[in-house]
Formats: C-alpha cells, structure tokens, sequence
C-alpha cells in the first residue's frame, strides 16, 4: 500500500544523527502506531501530527499507520520530528509526491492549528546533517538564523505546515533565511572599571592565563563580584571548533540571542544559590536542557557566595568538575553535555557577612571555619588560585586619576601565556597549566631545581602546605613565569604563587 520515507535528525548530547521517519500505510483498523524507543513527547506527536494535517486543509488517511524512526538504538526526545512525520504521512498516503523531498532534513514541532513552532538544538541537528553529507534543510522560521550558521547547507524556513506542503505540490516559495547580519555583541564589563584591587586583579590575570579555578574569599564590597564578571573579559575569544559547541549548547537550551550568528565571547554563568541542581548541571523532560555548568562550557561558572549553595549542589558539580563533562540521567541512558568551565567561587570569610575583624561581627572562629569549610573538599581542592581580598575603602574605589590596564590589555598578556604553555604541554595532551597534573610537574624534565623550591618543601615538611597544596602552587608558577615570558619559574614566581594561597584549605 503506501510508503514513504523522509528524513530528520535527532540529538544525544550536542552530537545529531540523520534519522529516517518512515510511514506505513495499511488496510485495516484505522490506528497510529509509532516505534523505534519513541518517548512521551514523541507519543503525543500523534495527536499533534493528526491535528495539524486536518486543519492544514489536508486528508487524514483512515488507515492502519505505522510510523517507524530509525535507527531504533538512538533514543529519540522532543517535539522536532512532527513536522517530518506529518511529511511522510502524507507521502505515504499519495498526498505529496513522494520524491519530492528526498535527501531533505526536515525539522519542526507542529501546533494543533498547523503552525510550525521552533525547536530547541536546531543548530547541532543541523550540523548533523550537513556532516552526513545532505545540503538542504527545512527547519521553523523561528531557527532559520541559527540554521544558516553552518556552512555548506541550504536552509529552507517555513511558518506552516500548508506551507510546506504548497511548496511541494506546486513550487510556491519557502521563507528565506534571513540575512547574517553582524551581530553588533554588546561588549562586556571591562576592568577599566575596576579601580584598586591590585590583588584581585593580578588574580584574575593569572587565573586566566593558566586555566585556573579561582577562589575569591573577602568581605561584602571587596569587588569580588566585579571581578569575577570580568574575567570572560580577558580569557581568549572562541575558536571556531569551540565556538560552535558553546553555540551547539545554548541552542539545546533555547538560549541563543536572536539574529544567529557564533557565540565567540567565553561565556559566562552565575547560577543563584538557590539554584536547583537540574538547573546547575541540566534535566528536564524531553530533550535535556544543559544546566549552568555546561552553559558555561569554555567559558565561566561564578557562584557568588559559594558557601550558601546547597550540599547536594555543590556535590552535583563535583564530577562535571573532574571530567569536563556532564551526566544527565534520563529514563533511557543518560545525555551527556560538554561541561569544561572554569570555576570561580566567591566567599564571605565569615556566615555573617560583616568584614573579618568588624565590630558588629560576632562569629566565632569556630563558625567562620566551618562556614568556608563548606567549600573544602569537593570543590576547593581542585581550586589553585584562592585569595583574601581586602576591603575597598570608597575612596580608592573613586578614584579617577590611578591609570588601570583596560581588559584588551590584560588579554593579550594572557593570550601570549596561554601559548606559550601550549607550546609546551602539546606533546603531554595538555592546553593549559590547570590541567597538567602535579606528579608530572615533578618529574624531569620538568622538576624546578632544589633552590627554586626550597621554600615550599619547608612548607610542606612543616605542615603549612599539603601535598595537593604543593602542586597548586608549583601549577600556578608556571603560569606566572609564562605571564613574565620566562620559560621556567624561579623562586619569586614561587612565592608569588604561595601568596596567591593565603585562602583557607591550603
Ligand atoms: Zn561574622
């Protein structure tokens, strides 16, 4: 009887794969069956699909239909397939000429009225199909910007599915995508705008150049906030690969700014603590939404006042932390999104947040360990760069007349850092200083001679540093020797990295 086939594309992770939609007409009972491990939306497709081909003007077929999604391994999310479902019912049933969209993509979630609704990951599912070699997609117009990012790739948009269909049958024009305007990118907050803090100026710098976690810990008003929100500022722009799986992401999350175009800014996430952990590391039903740990992948995950967030919380981004990638646990399997960010915690030294040694400050000591100890652990371990900010005094912070560097300046020192530690860790697998692991600093050829480290094995034989301590600080000196373009640290690049240690956990 009637058969059809037509394609589209479903998602695991941020990768797509090219799915055949097929339709099977039969004499018989009139039914809708749909297999190959559909989930609940793609159940309700069903009504959905039915809905939008009658009050589109088209023939419902009252016949047995077999709606089949293959290959019946990868499982299948979202409202996406509707509209090439609706396609291949059509074209099953004589209603459309079968051929006529052939080695098409075709994506979109139908209304009940027709309408076709955009989706969520329309940028990755578009990749996938122009790495499986098809040059033309039909995606909602609501997507068509983020569609025509991908090169190499014919973009069709429709608002209808009548659309659609009038284009097949007789030739009427689909909706072009619109034209790639340059996105005018609003710039970001710069350090032009941070007076004093030499400190955590010098923090930030460093972080960024190594690829380090950082910790600001200092009272309300330090700037730590300030800080923080700058650091994308400085960090290098997006190349293209990680452009376009930032970009891939916040197009699964529904999050892309209108007008298209590739994120090329780090981006940057500051979930509240009051955050949930599905909203901190991704869930939902249907197609996963990435959480902030992998909206901020490449990019900057800040939590403000860290200690505040919940235990399972901080748990929860624990592993993310470790593997740069993210579970989601789903009813099949699990989703996994890229998730290398880099940490910045933000800490009061004390629950009550009155600055250490104010007046009105009544915690104990005992109560201001075990506030920050919150931190230790789980996270604060894999933190190499933790300082104590000191109180800004308004004066300093009003100042106009002490020149301080802009962002621009900051990151071509940081640019030239980030390459030079590149050159060297290349053959280990390794990009940046924060990644290199501390056993490996040890060993030659890598090892710093004896009067180089003097200091630290005094530290570390009294007691003062730990083990772990110890290749934080010997991490964070290469940095700061690659900063002053020197190829190996010295002794000053060692103390400078110890007193970017005075935080707790040490
Ligand atoms: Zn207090």
């Amino acid at each position: 009887m009637g058969y059809a086939k037509v394609l589209s594309v479903g998602l695991a992770g941020v990768a797509g794969h090219v799915v055949e939609v097929e339709a099977d007409l039969a004499p018989g009972l009139p039914a809708v069956l749909i297999s190959g491990l559909p989930d609940t939306a793609l159940h309700e497709a069903r009504d959905r699909v039915r809905a939008a081909i009658v009050n589109s003007g088209q023939k419902w077929p009252n016949r047995r239909i077999t709606l089949n999604l293959l290959p019946a391994t990868l499982p299948k999310y979202g409202s996406a397939f509707d509209l090439a479902l609706a396609v291949a019912v059509l074209a099953g049933s004589g209603e459309l000429p079968p051929v006529a969209l052939d080695a098409t993509v075709i994506l979109g979630e139908l209304g009940l009225d027709g309408a076709v609704r955009p989706v969520r990951g329309t940028l990755p599912m578009v990749a996938a199909a122009a790495r499986a070699g098809y040059a033309r997609v039909v995606v909602p117009a609501g997507n068509a910007a983020e569609a025509a990012v991908i090169p190499g790739v014919r973009v069709h948009a429709v608002d209808t599915l009548h659309r659609l269909v009038a284009h097949v049958r007789d030739g009427t024009p689909l909706l072009a995508p619109p034209e790639p305007a340059p996105v005018a990118v609003p710039p970001g907050p710069d350090l032009l705008d941070v007076a004093g803090q030499p400190l955590g100026r010098r923090a930030i710098e460093i972080a960024a150049a190594g690829g380090h976690h950082l910790a600001l810990l200092g009272p309300p008003g330090a700037g730590k906030t300030m800080l923080a929100e700058r650091l994308p500022s400085i960090l290098p722009e997006l190349d293209d690969e990680a452009a376009l799986e930032v970009t891939a992401l916040h197009s699964i999350a529904g999050l892309l700014p209108p007008g298209g175009g590739l994120l090329r800014r780090p981006p940057f996430q500051a979930p509240h603590h009051t955050a949930t952990v599905p909203a901190l590391v991704g869930g939902g039903s249907g197609l996963a939404r990435p959480g902030a740990v992998s909206l901020a992948h490449r990019g900057v995950l800040f939590l403000d006042e860290a200690p505040e967030y919940g235990k399972g919380a901080l748990e929860a981004l624990r592993q993310p932390l470790e593997s740069g990638v993210v579970r989601v646990a789903r009813t099949r399997g699990a989703t996994e999104y890229p998730a290398r960010t880099q940490l910045v915690l933000a800490a009061n030294p004390c629950p009550c947040a009155k600055p250490s040694g104010d007046a009105d400050c009544e915690c104990t000591p005992l109560a201001r360990r075990r506030y920050l100890g919150r931190l230790s652990g789980p996270l604060l371990d894999r933190v190499d760069v933790q300082v104590r900010l000191p109180p800004v005094r308004a004066a300093e912070l009003l100042r106009t007349d002490a020149p301080h560097e802009s962002s621009a300046a900051v990151a071509a020192r940081v640019v030239e850092a980030r390459r030079a530690a590149a050159d060297r860790w290349t053959p280990t697998g390794h990009r940046v200083n924060a990644d290199v692991p501390g056993p490996h600093l040890r060993r030659p050829p890598w090892h710093l001679p004896a009067r180089v480290t003097r200091e630290l094995r005094r530290r570390l034989d009294t007691g003062s540093l730990s083990a772990r301590g110890y290749d934080r600080v010997l991490r964070v000196s290469w940095t700061i020797a690659d900063l002053d373009g020197r190829d190996r640290p010295d002794e000053h690049d060692i103390a400078e990295a110890i007193q970017l240690r005075t935080g707790e956990g040490t």
